[in-house]
């Protein structure tokens, strides 16, 4: 048993903020929660204080992040997504069929987002099935909560002739052989595999079908984009005679345990179907600021009850710092609410009715994304896991500070290098 005493900010439900500013956690060898509470007068030996070192929040929730394209974060940000893939992406995912190639980025990156505080990451990899495991076993190795997914893409228009999967039949193979692997490796009790079909554009309707038949079989998550951009968007009403919601609901692919990436261009109708599955969206403003061509309905999805967490999707958002999109999914919000082009009259420029604030902000990184995936994290209670980030306020305090005001400073300025320690589990990482 640990035990801690810390000042603590969490947020159990969307809009609400909990500060105790003394409090006593306690926490099991397998790293549950036994006791949350005010710091009684008399605090029992052995307890480590936090207090002096920065306020203690919950591990931050990063749904969508590419990890092969991490060598390209904050680059390639010129052209839009159906270029940006063949251009860029493609040629440096088809580099993981290099196996050393693929444990240094891995490494690299799954050390630099536990240092960020991202305590459960949600991770597309590539068609390789080595190098996916391989990121799997990085996950467990550096002990961050992780859901990995070899990427399934098997469509001969959609995908360059050097990298794809060779048929529909290898590409669901492939991630029944990675499901297998992963669920096989010894002592994991962190690390989940994700049945990952990329988009419908890069998939053949065989290999979605497929797919969605795995997934139903296994009980696995499922993660893939939605609505993304004009473009894919467009390509799949085309393609399909149908949003992409409901495509992937007629595959099979839109379960209660479905992240779907953006989303950005779903309508009311597409909203209660994902609210009647159960499935869950990746909200990534700073990505779509690049490759969306418009803002995700962020505070329309919430009033719905869709459930909504946050993505970086590196390299697609040029942050690894899932607070950058905290801040960033507030910007995007006013941004829509206010409109942006100032020849427009101020009464027509945007959506009224659409921002979000700090606390809703906050509850996305922590409670909301832990909401998507079902997972006991995201805040403190008992018999949810200790997965926590000991953060430094950035300002020293230059006037008296309200609870309100000191968790909004941490949320729109904190930076990396505030990030004292992390926790994932009830083991520091
Ligand atoms: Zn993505």
């Amino acid at each position: 048993m640990q035990a801690f005493r810390a000042d603590i900010f969490h947020s159990p439900e969307r809009g609400r903020i909990e500060r105790i500013p003394d409090a006593l956690l306690s926490v099991g060898d397998d790293g549950a929660i036994l006791s949350v509470a005010p710091c009684p007068d008399t605090a029992p030996p052995d307890l480590v204080d936090l207090r002096a070192h920065g306020v203690l929040i919950p591990g931050l929730v990063d749904l969508h992040i590419h990890a092969p394209q991490f060598p390209q974060l904050g680059t390639a940000l010129d052209v839009p997504l159906e270029e940006w893939l063949f251009r860029y992406t493609f040629p440096l995912e088809a580099r993981y069929a290099d196996l050393d190639f693929a444990t240094r980025v891995y490494d690299a990156l799954v050390r630099r987002l536990l240092a960020n505080g991202t305590t459960t990451a949600v991770y597309f990899a590539t068609i390789h099935g080595p190098a996916s495991l391989r990121l799997a076993e990085t996950c467990l190795a550096l002990g961050q909560r992780a859901l990995v997914g070899r990427v399934a893409m098997d469509h001969p228009e959609g995908c360059p002739e050097y990298y794809r999967d060779a048929d529909p039949e290898t590409a669901i193979r492939d991630t029944a052989d990675f499901i297998d692997a992963v669920r096989a490796l010894p002592g994991n009790s962190l690390v989940e595999p994700v049945v990952t079909p990329r988009f419908i554009p890069g998939c053949t309707d065989e290999a979605l079908k497929g797919l969605g038949r795995l997934a139903a079989e296994t009980g696995a998550p499922v993660q893939t984009h939605c609505s993304e951009s004009d473009w894919e968007h467009t390509h799949v009403l085309d393609r399909c005679g149908m949003s992409d919601t409901h495509a992937l609901d007629h595959f099979g692919l839109l379960t209660r345990r479905t992240v779907l990436a953006h989303s950005g261009f779903i309508d009311g109708v597409d909203m209660d179907l994902i609210r009647a599955r159960g499935s869950g969206v990746a909200h990534c403003p700073l990505s779509n600021s690049y490759f969306a061509g418009a803002a995700f309905p962020l505070r329309r999805a919430l009033e719905k009850s869709v459930r909504v967490g946050l993505g970086t999707d590196i390299s697609g958002g040029p942050s690894d710092f899932l607070l950058d999109v905290a801040r960033n999914a507030v910007t995007a919000s006013r941004m829509l609410e206010s409109g942006v082009d100032p020849d427009r009259p101020a009464a027509d420029r945007g959506r009224p009715g659409s921002r979000i604030d700090f606390r809703d902000a906050f509850w996305l990184a922590t409670t909301g994304g832990a909401d998507v995936l079902d997972l006991p994290v995201g805040f403190f209670a008992e018999g949810r896991q200790f997965d926590a980030v000991l953060i430094r306020p950035p300002e020293p305090a230059l006037q008296p500070m309200s609870d309100d005001n000191l968790l909004q400073q941490i949320l729109m300025c904190a930076q990396p290098a505030d990030i004292q320690r992390t926790w994932v589990a009830g083991r520091e990482v």
